[in-house]
């Protein structure tokens, strides 16, 4: 007999469940992209990385990629394929950012959508679980990557410091939304 207290049946909670690995990033930085260094991308045996670009690689308003970016872009230019896949139109903005760091790039990615994804990781010629979507929010970034088969890794959003007291509603929504269906979301150490 059903059980009447019961609020969701088997196959919405097997819904539930699904969607909770799907926002569930393989690792969790818990900081800027800048300390994904070499040991943690050979500890997890990752030869590509897909980038995001807003409130990932910067700010949201910079137009110019900063030194330490730019620094630690070379760092790991030696060591793994590199893409950018942004969701923004603005071929000026992004073109102008990936073009400093000289790496290819994708602008209007649609992520969730993986069609676009799928164009940077075919291009890396590596198997899809070798390439990690790096990105600072769970429904676009960590859902497209996991939707594919790549390795996720969900950073911290890097904001200018006259911002630092911005809110992430949207943010803060997914995270409440992907925690509430399962994922974990505490930074390994
Ligand atoms: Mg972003």
């Amino acid at each position: 007999m059903p059980n009447a207290q019961c609020p969701i049946n088997n196959y919405q909670l097997l819904i539930f469940m699904t969607w909770g690995k799907l926002l569930q990033p393989d690792l969790v930085l818990g900081d800027s992209i800048v300390n994904l260094t070499a040991d943690i991308l050979e500890k997890y045996q990752i030869k590509g990385l897909v980038l995001d670009v807003d409130e990932t690689l910067v700010p949201i308003t910079a137009m110019n990629a900063s030194p330490e970016l730019s620094l630690w872009v070379a760092e790991i230019k030696p060591l793994v394929s590199l893409w950018l896949a942004s969701n923004n139109l603005s071929e000026n903005r992004i073109g102008r950012i990936a073009e400093s760091l000289n790496l290819p790039y994708i602008t209007g990615a649609a992520k969730p959508s993986r069609r676009k994804l799928r164009k940077a990781v075919t291009a890396m010629n590596l198997p899809v679980e070798q390439v990690a979507m790096v990105g600072d929010r769970l429904f676009t970034d960590v859902l497209a990557g996991n939707r594919l088969g790549m390795f996720t890794i969900l950073v911290e959003p890097m904001i200018n410091a006259g911002d630092a007291v911005r809110k992430f509603p949207v943010r803060s929504f997914e995270v409440w939304v992907s925690q509430a269906l399962g994922a974990t979301l505490k930074a390994k150490d």
